[in-house]
């Protein structure tokens, strides 16, 4: 089987695998995953060249660290061989971006991780904080964590596109390394697009997480948390139906479309099966090697048409 891409992560010297593992479902996110499976989907991603994996101590409360952690050290390879992202601010109890919290939470996510360093430290959903607080107070603790060598780089996340802009805006040049935007680059929702070249003149990188849209965008559908509209919800569901009965797959094409934009370094797609890996994976060598399935996708475009770019609230309003 053709090799996974590498890209460059904005100016980072970092390369990530194009297709990233999304390690929330192995907080129970999106149901119960087993020990067992989360250990068999942490290797065999890493057997297929995923060397990129992405986790909170939000995720599950805590959870999802603790069994990433596991299943990278099972791996019995040199810690340089792989990249692991964690964030801080949020928390199962709520959201806390003070500089103590976000000092004492890398402490707790090593020990939980089993790591001596993470690669990236994210703010974890800032349009919950105050997000002068997070580049007067988070960033510059953040800082210090790098002085230290607890984290390589420090990354900023959030679901609405105006919070990369209101503090990159406002951070020195280089304090913010990455950016993780989500549920904004995939068929029903492309608004990432237009913040790239932006994204770009700051030489900030960017990883675009949820190309399934958490969920709407696979047979099975979204879990009952999930945010989205009746509308947007139902819509997503014929492109699956649609699919299905054409005989494809409505999450192969996903992944497929995520996949296209090579400004995007990683897509960062939740995983709980070996299956599940494989199929993305397999999703992505096939977009290498032989494109993607325009006629299906155009066919998926004119069906959620009437929902593109609908997105939900998140976050409090900023003043
Ligand atoms: P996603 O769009 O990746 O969808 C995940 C869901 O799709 C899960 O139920 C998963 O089991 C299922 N799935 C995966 N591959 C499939 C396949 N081939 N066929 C059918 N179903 C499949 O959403 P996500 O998990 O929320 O996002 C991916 C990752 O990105 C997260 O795990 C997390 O690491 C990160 N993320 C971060 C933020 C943030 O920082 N604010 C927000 C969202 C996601």
């Amino acid at each position: 089987m053709a090799k996974l891409e590498l890209r460059e992560l904005g100016n980072t010297g970092l390369k990530l695998s194009c297709v990233g593992f999304g390690a929330s479902p192995l907080g129970n996110v999106f149901g119960t995953v087993s020990e067992e499976e989360a250990n068999a989907s942490v290797r065999e991603a890493f057997r297929l060249g995923i060397n990129f994996f992405d986790t909170s101590p939000y995720y599950g409360g805590t959870l999802s660290e603790k069994v990433l952690g596991k299943a990278l050290k099972a791996l019995g390879v040199p810690r340089d061989n792989y990249i692991v992202s964690t964030k801080c601010g949020r928390y199962a109890e709520g959201f806390d971006f003070s500089a103590d919290r976000v000092t004492k939470s890398i402490d707790e996510s090593l020990a939980r991780l089993q790591l001596d360093y993470v690669d990236i430290l994210q703010c974890h959903d800032i349009e919950f904080g105050s997000l002068d607080q997070v580049v007067n107070e988070t960033i510059p603790a953040l800082q210090k964590l790098k002085e230290a060598g607890k984290i390589r780089l420090i990354g900023i996340t959030g679901l609405p596109l105006g919070v990369f802009t209101y503090v990159l805006d406002r951070v020195p040049p280089g304090a913010v390394d990455v950016i993780l935007s989500y549920c904004h680059h995939s068929i029903n929702d492309s608004t990432l697009e237009d913040l790239i070249p932006y994204l770009k003149s700051k030489g900030v990188g960017v990883i675009s997480a949820s190309p399934l849209a958490m969920g709407l965008l696979t047979e099975s559908g979204p879990p009952h948390w999930h945010p989205a509209s009746p509308e947007l919800k139902s819509a997503c569901q014929a492109a699956a139906a649609y699919c299905k009965e054409k005989g494809k797959n409505i999450s192969k094409l996903a992944m497929q479309y995520s996949l296209s934009n090579k400004d995007v370094s990683s897509v960062l797609v939740g995983m709980n099966s070996v299956r599940q890996v494989e199929e993305n994976v397999a999703a992505a060598v096939e977009l290498a090697t032989a494109g993607k399935d325009e006629e299906t996708l155009l066919e998926v475009e004119a069906i959620l048409k009437p929902v593109k770019n609908q997105t939900w609230p998140s976050g409090i309003q900023q003043s």
